[in-house]
């Protein structure tokens, strides 16, 4: 499948760690995605930057999706159609609790066992600390994003 494009949102950097370009704004998934994980989002997608899909073998494992923000276009189909407001429109919108799943979404690459880990050992971290918003319904999370 030829895929449009994506921004080139993220880079490694020597440690590592992944930085983001001042000029990027790929879209992030976040925790109200934990423990709802529907694909909502995968079916609208244009470009097919979220996973992991249905159909792939970290499906059933992962804790939530993730967009991959170099092959995200910014359309923003996806925010509409979550039906938990999981999805932030850039990381700079993201709320300061989600930080690591900012992070997660930039690592995780479907079929990179290695990465898939580094998403999910980050996601753990972010359940760690903030038993707060986990305690919290998925559905009723995201308006508590600001206050975690
Ligand atoms: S903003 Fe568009 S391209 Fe990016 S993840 Fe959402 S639906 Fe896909
Ligand atoms: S639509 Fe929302 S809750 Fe469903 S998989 Fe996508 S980000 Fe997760």
């Amino acid at each position: 499948m030829t895929r449009p494009a994506g921004r080139g949102a993220a880079a490694a950097s020597h440690d590592g760690r992944f930085r983001y370009k001042l000029n990027a704004m790929p879209f992030v998934i976040t925790d109200p995605c934990i423990g709802t994980k529907d694909s909502a989002c995968v079916d609208v997608c244009p470009v097919d930057c979220i996973h992991p899909r249905k159909d792939e073998p970290e499906f059933e494992q992962a804790s939530m999706l993730y967009i991959h923000p170099e092959e995200c276009i910014d359309c923003g189909a996806c925010v509409p159609a979550c039906p938990v407001a999981a999805i932030y429109d850039s990381p700079e919108s993201t709320p300061a609790s989600q930080k690591h799943l900012i992070e997660a979404n930039a690592v995780y690459r479907a079929g990179d066992a290695d990465a898939v880990a580094r998403a999910e050992a980050l996601v753990k971290q972010h359940a760690a600390e903030h038993a707060d918003l986990m305690a919290i319904a998925p559905a009723e999370r995201a308006a508590a994003h600001g206050k975690s």
